[in-house]
């Protein structure tokens, strides 16, 4: 059985939902950010808390648990700069505890998320997994450190790990059944996509004089569905005993400006949006763009969904969406 912490959240939703279909799952979630409904009926579902060593202990006891997949974390750059107790609270010290009753039920298989947020401000422009991890935001740190853990558990006590870090999450599940719903919401594909329907006033972009074609920032979408099935492979490697202490880049490769998200949010929905041309956000990166080469040449992962079905899955999504 696995047991996917933070499976009510976003991209844990979009895992499980693949996840049901091969194995058994527990999802443990506190439902602070995640959706009960989001989670699919076929797996168990605890409301706890991650760091809570109690709820952790019950699942470990209650359930023949192989690995841990561990979505449970905050995630926005700006909130963690304002609040960066919160952000080590959670994603560094619940996260410790987890990994704390893991060794002690001795549960040695973990596929952690991770992020672009780790690699700072890069000074290449495509990012793979040699590039220096320089964070610039306590959300960046805590998931680094967090990686540090990992690499000296493994030494310790031989724990076997998959680090994934994401660049930009987007889409919904094709069958537009679950999707990506923050509240308050601060990507840029809902935003733009809730302008489209009429539930904003206006799209503002953040900043038009980076160094950049059109001087808005380039970033890599990933979908989300993309995202799960890199985890199932991942979860293969290591249930199949493979030692493993990697990390792996998960992106399409290809950047899009801001301004090209929009456009393209407009040719696939035929609806023009209302932008406005506004100041920078701080601690945003000019262009941060993968390379997956090396989760390609290993596990045989590679994106499939383009910039265009990201957008025409999240906007099913958008025009339905249930939670
Ligand atoms: N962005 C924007 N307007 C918005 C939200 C985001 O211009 O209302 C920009 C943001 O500055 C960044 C890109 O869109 O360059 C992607 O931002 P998002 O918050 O979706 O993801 P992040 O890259 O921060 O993880």
């Amino acid at each position: 059985m696995i047991l996917v912490v933070g499976g009510a959240g976003y991209i844990g939703s979009h895992l499980v939902k693949e996840l049901v279909e091969k194995e058994e799952v527990v999802v443990l979630d506190n439902l602070t950010t995640g959706h009960r409904k989001a989670v699919d009926s076929r797996a168990v579902f605890v409301e706890g808390d991650l760091g809570n060593e109690e709820d952790l202990q019950m699942i470990f006891k209650s359930y023949p648990i192989e690995a841990v997949m561990h979505f449970a974390a905050f995630s926005l750059v700006g909130e963690s700069v304002v609040d960066p107790l919160k952000y080590y609270q959670n994603n560094v010290a619940a996260t410790l505890t987890l990994l704390k009753v893991m060794m002690k039920n001795n549960v040695k298989n973990f596929i952690f998320s991770s992020t672009a947020a780790t690699y700072g401000i890069p000074d290449v422009e495509l990012i793979d997994e040699t590039t220096p991890t320089r964070p610039i935001n306590p959300y960046g740190h805590s998931k680094l450190m967090i990686e540090q853990i990992l690499s000296d558990f493994s030494k310790s006590y031989g724990l076997n790990y998959v680090i994934l870090r994401y660049f930009n999450a987007a889409g919904a599940h094709q069958s537009a059944v679950i999707g990506e719903s923050h509240d308050p919401e601060t990507h840029l594909i809902p935003i733009i996509l809730q302008q489209l329907l009429g539930q904003r006033e206006k799209v503002s972009v953040f900043g038009s004089d980076y160094d950049t074609a059109d001087g808005t920032c380039i970033r890599d979408y990933i979908h989300v569905t993309d995202l799960a099935s890199a985890h199932i492979l991942a979860l293969e490697a290591l249930l199949t005993g493979k030692k493993s202490t990697e990390i792996y880049n998960l992106g399409n490769g290809l950047g899009y400006s801001v301004k090209e998200v929009i456009e393209t949010c407009e040719r696939v929905t035929g609806v023009e949006a209302n932008v406005e041309m506004a100041d920078r956000r701080a601690g945003d990166p000019a262009m941060l763009v993968a390379s997956s080469q090396k989760i390609f040449s290993e596990l045989g992962w590679k994106a499939e969904r383009n910039l265009e079905k990201i957008i025409a899955d999240a906007w099913k999504w958008h025009q339905q969406q249930q939670y």
